[in-house]
């Protein structure tokens, strides 16, 4: 169940007395809760355990989930205990997948303060944490009982972050909503000033995106790959670029490299990626890749790409906007051909170091 509006949290006291658990535990990122004092305020209410954690990569490590862990025990957590997260998605993955193991499983609430894992990280149900050897390498299925998205986190979120969210859902719309693409379009000015009636019709649109797609598949065995649109060369490019081009604008350019290639193959016309490039860029995005690596970093990149099987490279190419299939066999040619432009027509927008990634 999803609740969505500003002010959500404050129907945690009487959802969590609904569900009647044993013993509760509050896992918060440490700055949303320097931010954010109501929610210590509600974990005082309901007699949580309250357990900050700091936010970001860092702590979606094993050494992470072993602290937490250990918090988990001192809070004395049994098998009927309800575990509530709020953060981005780094939190919420870790903590979910701590819900997954602990007791062989006990259920959990995801409370997102971030767009992303708003419209993201929250829906689905992957948890999980990341190894030196690779990003979300150890992981378990374990859906939230409830995501309750309040807006007000979003006042204080970095725009950078807010930039993140926005890629993601673009993406979103040109996977499943053509609406909500236009809604972004019309609103992009809006957006960026954090509007509220904006975000909260883009927010409510690109979840119902999500849902309905992990709804019909999800573990992952068709369908759902769909969602990874913009992200095989993002997480090449993210890559390539040592993590210093953050998620959200790696994979606003993975999704220009998309069309591309989609292009290359008669699937899509130039003019979806046009329209997407001059969307992404009223988004403060960006549409081009700065000079210091090249193509063949990045598609070197894609061949670690752990989502692809037996040799074979498979990407989420865009028909037009509502229409994406996932292709596999796709080339080296292809691939370099896709990025190529990418660093021909360089986008304005600065590539800020992410902190606490
Ligand atoms: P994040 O969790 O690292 O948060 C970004 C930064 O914003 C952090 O520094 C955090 O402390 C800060 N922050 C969070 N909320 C804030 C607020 N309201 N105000 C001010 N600062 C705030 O990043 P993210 O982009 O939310 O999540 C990225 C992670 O999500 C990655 O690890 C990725 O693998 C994961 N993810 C998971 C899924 C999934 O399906 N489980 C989907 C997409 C992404």
């Amino acid at each position: 169940m999803n609740r969505i509006a500003r002010g959500a949290i404050e129907a945690l006291p009487a959802a969590v007395a609904a569900r009647s658990p044993t013993r509760l535990a509050f896992v918060v990122d440490r700055e949303v809760a320097r931010l954010h004092e109501t929610l210590e305020r509600i974990a005082a209410e309901i007699g949580a355990a309250w357990i900050p954690v700091p936010g970001g990569e860092r702590s979606k490590t094993p050494d992470g989930l072993a602290a937490l862990w250990s918090r988990l025990a001192e809070a004395d957590l049994d098998r009927g205990s309800l575990l509530l997260a709020a953060g981005g998605g780094t939190v919420l993955d870790l903590a979910g997948f701590a819900a997954s193991t602990w007791h062989r499983g006990i259920p959990w609430v995801a409370i997102p303060t971030t767009l992303l894992a708003m419209v993201d990280a929250s829906i689905g149900g992957k948890t999980g944490i990341d190894l030196p050897a690779g990003k979300n390498l150890v992981g378990a299925f374990h859906p939230p009982l409830e995501v309750h998205v309040d807006l007000a986190f979003l006042d204080t979120l970095p725009a950078e972050e807010i930039g993140t969210g926005l890629a993601e859902i673009v993406k979103a719309a040109v996977v499943g909503d053509s609406g909500l693409l236009e809604h972004v379009e019309r609103n992009a000015t809006a957006l960026l000033a954090r509007e509220e009636a904006s975000l909260l019709e883009a927010v409510r649109r690109a979840v119902a995106v999500k849902t309905a797609i992990v709804s019909r598949d999800p573990r992952e065995g068709g369908e759902r790959r769909v969602l990874n649109f913009g992200h095989t060369l993002g997480h090449a490019i993210e890559s390539a670029s040592g993590y210093a081009i953050p998620h959200g604008r790696a994979v606003a350019v993975g999704m220009l490299a998309a069309c591309t290639v989609a292009q290359g193959r008669g699937l899509a016309s130039p003019a979806l990626r046009e329209r997407l490039s001059l969307l992404l860029s009223r988004l403060g995005l960006p549409t081009g890749l700065p000079a210091g690596f090249g193509p063949e970093a990045i598609v070197d990149a894609t061949a670690a790409d752990k989502k692809r099987a037996a040799g074979v490279l498979s990407m989420v190419l865009p028909r037009d906007v509502g229409r994406v299939e996932v292709v596999a066999g796709i080339t080296r040619e292809e691939i370099e051909k896709g990025v190529r432009l990418l660093f021909e027509k360089r986008g304005p927008a600065p590539f800020p170091e992410r902190k606490g990634a």
